[in-house]
């Protein structure tokens, strides 16, 4: 069996390391609450990867969460109108 970790590439790669690392949710999978969301006040998602996927939960009653991914540098409006954005995030101690 070859290391999974010796041909893993990009994001594939990133998670195996972190879990290696002991970091089982590398990714960070939870839904955030939105804020104001206006373009000028956008819901920030601090992140250690140049892209990544984030929740949506666009009604407060909704069941469904809308899942988009987000790039540094482009805040990303989701379909119910509020942005979310995407910082550096303080490196792992
Ligand atoms: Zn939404």
């Amino acid at each position: 069996m070859p290391d999974p970790l010796e041909h893993a590439t990009g994001l594939e790669r990133q998670e195996l390391l972190a879990k290696a690392a002991g970091n089982e949710d590398p990714f960070d999978m939870k839904v955030y609450k939105r804020t104001s969301g206006e373009l000028s006040n956008p819901t920030v998602i601090p992140s250690f990867y140049q892209s990544r996927i984030v929740g949506c939960i666009c009604q407060e009653d909704s069941t469904t969460i809308n899942w988009m991914w987000l790039t540094k540098g482009e805040p990303k409006r989701c379909e119910c109108g509020y942005f979310f954005k995407l910082e550096d995030a303080k490196p792992m101690a």
